[in-house]
This record gives C-alpha cells, structure tokens and sequence, in this order.
C-alpha cells in the first residue's frame, strides 16, 4: 500500500511519514526542500520535486502504486499571506489544483488535505465546530477555503474521496525526539520561544496585548504532533474503506494565551528570557479553540497530550536530545 506525502519533508508531513511507516505503510515524501529538510525524511522514499512540475508528478505516479495522497505541502504563515498573498494562492491553490489534476488523470482518487482553522475567520461561537460559518481574514485561511470548496466539486466530476483536516496549531516534538518544529525563518510562536530559551535570540515579542481575551493576547488550541499524524493514518483508514469525503478540525479544545504558553515553557524549562510587547501582527484572530468532538466519534481519534506542559516537554526533550540546547 503505497502514500504520496507532499510535503513529506515538513514538520507534519515527516512526523506522518513516521508513525505510516510504523504502521506497515510505504511511503514516498515528494517535497521541493524550500521549507523542508531532506534528513526530517528518515521513513520510506524520497523524492525532491515541486507541485508545480506536473510532468514529474506524473512520472512519480507511473512509476509507483499509489493509492492515497496526503498532501501537507504548502506555506503556512498566516502574517507571511497578508504580506505576500500572490504567493500562497500561487502554491497552496493552484498548486494543491495541479496535484488533483494530476491524481485524476492517474486514477487515484483518494485525498487527505491539510486544511486549517484559519478558514473560521474571527469566531462566533467559541469552541469551533466544523458547521461554524467559513469567513477567512487572511489570504492563508481564504486559500484552505478555496480548495475545501473545489473538493465536493471533484467527488462529483471524478469520485474523489477527500478528508480535510483544519488543524489548528501544530505543536511539540516526537516521543522519541526524533522530529520537531523548525522553520527558517521561524514565526511561530513556540519554536521562537525555545530561541529565546536557547539564547539563539535576545527576547521574545508578544504581538499585541490589546485584544478581547483575559490577558489581552491571542488564544489559540495546541494539538501534539503525534496526536495529529494519529487522526491522518485513522483518516487514511476510514478512506481506504471506501467512506465518503469529511470534514473534521483536529484541536485539543482547550485554550492558551501567548502569555499563558511563555510561561509553560519558562516553568518547564526553568529558562528566563525578556519578553516585549510589539504591534499586533496582520491576519491575527483573537482566538482559535477548537471542538473535535467530530474527529473522535467518527474517527475515533483520541489524543494523547491534552496538556500544553506536557506538549512543551517533548519540545524542551528534542531539543536536549538533539544537543540544541544543553
Ligand atoms: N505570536 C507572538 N509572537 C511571536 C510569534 C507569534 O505573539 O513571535 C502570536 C501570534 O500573533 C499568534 C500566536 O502567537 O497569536 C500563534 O502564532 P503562530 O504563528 O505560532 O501560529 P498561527 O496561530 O498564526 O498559526
């Protein structure tokens, strides 16, 4: 049973990879390393190759038997969108279209697509289920939101079969400190702590502390990395038997301030390190708290880390294992 992972080499896409190939799957990562890291791929094949190569995508196909597509490839900074939109609409839309174009030519029709709670917008109702209104406010969530709407469109044209994930944020490293969050440049808040944490930068900035919470920073729902890549393989599961396309967040439900999460990891790594209140960033929602009720009745998903500490820890442990931090 053979997986095409775009993006294969990511932060998402390599922990998938590891836990599929735990679980008797084959897998082929197919990533162009602008954001990737080929030695994040340590499970399966490896194949460097963009979205926008379409000639290539294709040969992978011939050349493979591959049944599943999860396609994790794409930008993901919401700030990054509002300042350069052309860019995601050009790799997260019309891109992820080739990679579907190229699927349906090839006869494989099934899908599992990384879509986002940036799709929700500002909320209306706190926690988000999957029926709260769609209304995106940066050009990351409206392109999620762009693909999510040509999928039924496909069912119906091809039969493609297509679960969506809307994660919300991905965080924490493996159990194993195998694999963990590094981008470069980095902007999300977590690994920019652990900088801090490790001296790499001088202090850590709070994008604004003037919004409608508790503590006037931003909330938001962190969900481990491996409780993610368990709800994909139970997705690829309920897909494999022949179920029909879905919908389904994947978030802890429970959430935490840009404050309340610099004090986890001060508390669990002991470190001390400046903190400055800056501007607000563009694209930011006040708060993002997921229910994932669905994903654990239908799927029976049940996530292993609820806790933001113990997230944290597997962080704090990467980094101790892999000596960037002592
Ligand atoms: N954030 C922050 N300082 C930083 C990076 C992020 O205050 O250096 C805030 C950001 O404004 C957001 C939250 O932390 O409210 C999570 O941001 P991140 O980029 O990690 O994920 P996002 O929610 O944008 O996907």
């Amino acid at each position: 049973m053979q997986v095409l992972v775009t993006g294969g080499a990511g932060y998402i896409g390599s922990q998938v990879i590891k836990q599929l190939n735990q679980q008797g799957y084959e897998t082929i990562a197919y990533d162009n390393l602008s954001y990737g890291y080929r030695e994040s791929v340590r499970w399966g094949e490896f194949i460097e190759g963009d979205l926008a190569d379409t000639d290539k995508l294709e040969r992978v196909f011939h050349e493979h038997n591959i049944c599943v597509v999860m396609h994790f490839a794409a930008f993901i900074s919401a700030g990054e969108s509002v300042i350069d939109p052309i860019k995601y609409y050009q790799n997260n839309v019309i891109n992820t279209l080739n990679l579907i174009h190229t699927m349906l030519r090839c006869n494989v029709n099934k899908l599992i697509f990384s879509s986002t709670a940036a799709v929700y917008g500002e909320p209306k109702t706190i926690p988000i289920d999957e029926n709260h209104p769609l209304c995106p406010i940066n050009p990351y969530g409206v392109g999620k939101y762009l693909v999510e709407k040509t999928l039924p469109v496909f069912d119906k044209t091809h039969g493609l079969k297509c679960i969506s994930f809307r994660y919300f944020n991905a965080a924490g490293a493996d159990a194993d400190g195998e694999l963990g969050e590094m981008h470069d440049p980095e902007t999300h808040l977590i690994p920019l702590i652990f900088d801090a944490v490790s001296g790499k930068t001088k202090d850590v900035s709070i994008f604004g502390d003037d919004y409608n919470t508790p503590d006037g920073t931003c909330i938001r729902d962190y969900i481990h990395i491996s409780d993610l890549a368990q709800a994909h393989i139970l997705g690829l599961t309920r897909l494999l038997n022949h179920a029909e396309s879905d919908i389904f967040n994947l978030g802890n439900g429970a959430g935490y301030s840009v404050k309340e999460v610099i004090d986890a990891i001060k508390k669990v790594t002991g470190a001390e390190f400046s903190v400055e209140v800056a501007a607000r960033r563009a694209g930011d929602t006040s708060k993002l708290i997921s229910s994932s009720d669905k994903a654990k009745e239908i799927l029976g998903w049940k996530p292993q880390y609820p806790e933001l500490e113990k997230i944290v820890e597997t962080v704090w442990n990467w980094k101790k294992k892999a000596k960037q931090i002592s």
